[in-house]
């Protein structure tokens, strides 16, 4: 399933035309006389910048791809490193037995608007030499570079903990060589997470080569290295065997002076083994979480890298994921929004948005009808039903089964619910759950109130998140360190009733949406049941203007704060630029 209706092309129009209004961009008129020298390299495993151009699995990767998007919009002297995987991620299907089947379906660069840059990559391992391609995807002004070798970029997530170890080689290293060889002199490097942590390494490297001392090498490299850690989830902050990581970081580290011990030290955490997060926070001075609540759990969990503190919090602080307003909402909104002269331009300006106030109720509430009706075709929904929506990436940390807890209890009510989302290829529990809840969609019991979308990507949550009526998310608190596809569900007014965890925690507010404590399983079951029951039925049904207001309020409140824009202009101003050298 992969359709997107008409609003497509629309849509791509509209993404490109987003900031046309602002005739400089935002960079060059706060920042143009500026005396730091910057130019940022964002590396990253996943970008989700295109739903052809399949590598990316979830919300990490989607977000990539709005940073480079908003970077674009904004005039960011910014550009992307990452893999390009010749197989992608994989296209989901389901068996008989409603258990996920996965296929990867080739890449073909060229007609994906890539080209090939005409220089080569070259890494030394002991076992055999990596040389890669590198390709250029524009993403307008701003250029996402992507590593490409045939046997190791195959696929996204795919292979044993050495092929992940040798991809991630290719993405620190690979990238920094990709980029002197092409000539980009980037002066800020910025970490999307820890996969491309070994970009550090290589950089001191470099600066060994070049006659630099170790110790003053390192330091010039914590400078200017930006780090976000993305989740306290432990599978997300990867950890290699001290001796996988001897054995193929052992002759680079030697070369940037690094002995065995010393490499290995850099990667300890507790008798953990090598530890990337670890690794990316010793060797950056700017490092983040993804929002406030995550910004503090981030230094609970990490705290013991700085013993000598005093008393003083880590130096870990966040920055609130945002999504790219020009890609997330939906096409018809967007042209009711300028029709009502709501400033949606480049620079996150909450007064802008205060003439969604102004909206006709009912010119609102037909352009959702639109969404609504699109998706109920899609899904084969009752489009005079509420709808419920929940698709993300199936982590068992996100609990998609919570909401099927009392079955009969939720079958009484007149709401439908629509399910979406891919599980990891190697997380055999969050296969079983995403088999738990198919088999349930498929049962006679409920026919009509219960649905699962196969192969959630990008072009499908361009359907699916503006055409339900409530957004659902409900983590096991404080494990979603952001979340983003509320904010997309919250930018076209579909309320969101989530737990108080990630970006919901310091969003929500009862004018536009509802809470879930975040406690345990059956509490938060409980009073999901009870919200439903007592607040969003009774409001959809019987107090439609209130709805509407709800949703008017979602969107001027939630659309500036949560914009894309408006997170990077805080990496500008608290990371960017302090991690810039002066010109
Ligand atoms: C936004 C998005 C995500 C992230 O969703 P979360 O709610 O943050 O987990 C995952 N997959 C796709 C395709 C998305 O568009």
């Amino acid at each position: 399933m992969g359709a997107t209706g008409g609003g497509d092309t629309l849509r791509r129009v509209l993404a490109a035309t987003w900031t046309t209004a602002d005739a400089a961009t935002w960079w060059t008129r706060a920042h143009g006389d500026d005396d730091r020298n910057l130019l940022v390299a964002y590396f990253s495993m996943e970008f989700g910048v295109d739903e052809r151009l399949p590598i990316y699995s979830g919300g990490l990767g989607v977000l990539a791809g709005d940073h480079l998007k908003g970077a674009a919009d904004l005039g960011l002297p910014l550009v992307g490193v990452g893999l390009l995987y010749r197989g992608g991620y994989f296209e989901q299907g389901l068996d008989a037995e409603g258990g996920q089947t996965e296929h990867y379906v080739p890449i073909d660069p060229a007609a994906r608007g890539l080209e090939l840059e005409p220089v080569t990559v070259e890494i030394e391992l002991p076992d055999r030499t990596i040389t890669a391609n590198v390709w250029r995807k524009d993403v307008r002004s701003v250029p996402l570079y992507l590593l490409e070798c045939d046997w190791l970029t195959d696929a996204l997530y795919g292979g044993d903990r050495e092929h992940r170890l040798r991809q991630e080689l290719l993405l620190g290293v690979g990238g920094v060589r990709a980029l002197a060889a092409l000539g980009v002199e980037a002066t800020v490097f910025h970490m999307n997470e820890g996969h491309s942590a070994f970009l550090a390494l290589e950089r001191v490297r470099t600066l060994v080569e070049n006659g630099a001392a170790r110790d003053e090498a390192i330091e010039q490299v914590r400078r200017t290295t930006v780090f976000t850690t993305h989740t306290p989830v432990a599978a997300g902050n990867e950890v290699f065997s001290e001796k996988e990581v001897v054995r193929f970081v052992g002759d680079i580290a030697e070369d940037a002076g690094f002995d065995e011990d010393a490499l290995l030290a850099l990667g300890r955490f507790g008798d953990n083994g090598f530890g990337l997060t670890p690794f990316a926070l010793r060797l950056s001075s700017h490092a983040n979480g993804v929002s406030r609540l995550h910004g503090e759990v981030a230094r609970d969990m990490w705290e013991s890298l700085w013993p000598d503190r005093n008393g003083h919090a880590p130096p870990i602080g966040h920055v609130t994921n945002g999504v790219h307003l020009g890609t997330w909402i939906e096409p018809r909104l967007d042209a009711l929004l300028r029709s009502a002269r709501v400033r949606t331009g480049a620079s996150p300006d909450e007064a802008g948005w205060n003439a969604v106030d102004g909206i006709d109720p009912a010119a609102l509430w037909e352009v959702h009808a639109a969404a609504r009706t699109r998706l109920a075709e899609v899904a084969g929904l009752d489009p005079s039903m509420l709808i419920i929506g929940f698709a993300r990436r199936f982590a068992t940390y996100k609990r998609a089964g919570l909401v099927f807890s009392d079955l009969e209890r939720l079958l009484a009510l007149p709401v439908q619910v629509v399910v979406g989302g891919k599980a990891h290829p190697q997380d055999a529990d969050g296969k079983e759950v995403l088999q738990r809840v198919v088999e349930l969609a498929r049962s006679p019991e409920t026919r009509g109130h219960v649905v699962f979308l196969e192969n959630y990507d990008i072009g499908l949550a361009q359907t699916l998140i503006p055409g339900c009526d409530v957004w659902l998310n409900n983590p096991r608190r404080p494990l979603e360190a952001s979340g983003t596809s509320g904010m997309k569900a919250a930018v076209n007014g579909v309320l969101n009733l989530s737990v108080l965890d990630g970006w919901w925690a310091e969003a929500y507010d009862s004018a536009y949406g509802w809470a879930i404590a975040g406690e345990s399983d059956e509490a938060d079951a409980e009073q999901l049941y009870r919200l439903l029951e007592h607040e969003v039925v009774p409001t959809y049904y019987g107090d439609r203007e209130r709805w509407i207001g709800m949703m008017k309020a979602s969107i001027r409140n939630l659309a500036p704060r949560f914009s894309i824009h408006r997170a990077l202009i805080e990496y500008v101003d608290g990371y960017y630029l302090p991690a810039a050298p002066q010109r």
